[in-house]
């Protein structure tokens, strides 16, 4: 249902004719967040805001866009488009124990990365309906009919899925006797990592004396990598604090996935006290699952 976008974009590259465009996403719109503390919508290219200051920002999922020879070759047009908007820049700031291929480019999203995905939804002209979770999937005479948890269903011609295929797999309906045997089981073989990230915002002013933007750690049980979310993107202002996110490894995921977020929250940030020590206090912290990460 999602990124309806490219999709868009697609079409008008290969001069179709006009069509309408309509977008489904569980999750709710950033505008729609009173407290601030849950992510920007971009699915897993999650930004959370500082409810004290929303020009502070944490990368919750995608840290940065690799730009692969492949993938330059492939999407070009993407990066420049999204380069020209200032919606990708370059990461020139150091992480330390990050493994570059040779003709690898990062990049790095200066408003946080769901920028780019709220710049391809403006962009696809599509109708957004956001808190919208998509339940079932008939036919109906030729025509797709898609259900929600509430509202009555809609017809398409077309129907585009993009969630984790796990989550492909729930939907219930006819979609679940129309996959073939065979293509359920290429889906059900697919396989997905699990992480937590806990994102801190400090108050303006507040330094954060490392070296380094970002840094993998592969010495740690729990944690994985952590990043001065600012710095990654260099912006250090007077004005806003600085921000900081940690992502644990997949094994400490898997272990505290069903435990309560606050308590795995303490946890994580018992370890990075001890990998930082005398880091100072954050305002607010956000913690978030990933049960399907990469
Ligand atoms: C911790 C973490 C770190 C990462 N680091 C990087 C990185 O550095 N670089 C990189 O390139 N990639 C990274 N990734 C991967 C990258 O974020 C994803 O590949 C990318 O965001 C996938 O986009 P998508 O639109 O395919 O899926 P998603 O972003 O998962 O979007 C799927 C959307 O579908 C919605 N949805 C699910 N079920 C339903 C339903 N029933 N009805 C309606 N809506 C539904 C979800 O709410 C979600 O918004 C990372 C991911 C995570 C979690």
């Amino acid at each position: 249902m999602k990124h309806g976008s490219p999709c868009s974009r697609r079409r008008a590259e290969q001069r179709l004719p006009p069509h309408s465009c309509a977008l489904f996403e569980k999750g709710p719109h950033g505008d729609q967040i009173v407290s601030g503390l849950l992510p920007d919508h971009g699915g897993r290219m999650a930004t959370a805001r500082s409810p004290c200051n929303p020009q502070s920002t944490v990368d919750l999922g995608a840290q940065y866009i690799t730009r692969t020879p492949h993938y330059a070759k492939k999407h070009q047009s993407f990066y420049d488009e999204l380069l020209a908007h200032g919606i990708l820049k370059p990461l020139t700031s150091p992480i330390e124990g990050m493994v570059m291929k040779e003709g690898d480019c990062n990049f790095v999203a200066p408003q946080g990365l769901s920028s780019i995905v709220k710049h391809y939804l403006k962009e696809s002209g599509a109708e957004v309906s956001f808190r919208h979770r998509v339940t079932q999937i008939n036919l109906r005479n030729d025509k797709w009919e898609v259900s929600e948890e509430r509202g009555s269903p809609e017809r398409f011609d077309i129907v585009v899925l993009t969630m984790p295929v796990p989550q492909i797999l729930q939907l219930r309906g006819d979609i679940a006797n129309l996959i073939s045997e065979c293509q359920r089981q290429q889906l059900e073989s697919v396989r997905y990592s699990s992480r937590y990230a806990l994102g801190l915002f400090y108050e303006a002013g507040t330094k954060i004396d490392v070296p380094w933007a970002g840094q993998y750690i592969t010495s740690n049980p729990c944690t994985r990598f952590i990043s001065i979310d600012n710095k990654k993107r260099n912006i250090e202002s007077s004005e806003v604090g600085p921000s900081l996110v940690v992502h644990t490894t997949v094994p400490f995921a898997v272990t505290y996935l069903e435990h309560s977020t606050e308590d795995v929250q303490e946890l994580i940030y018992q370890q990075l006290e001890s990998i930082l020590p005398g880091l100072p206090q954050p305002v607010v912290t956000k913690c978030q699952k990933w049960r399907y990460s990469q």
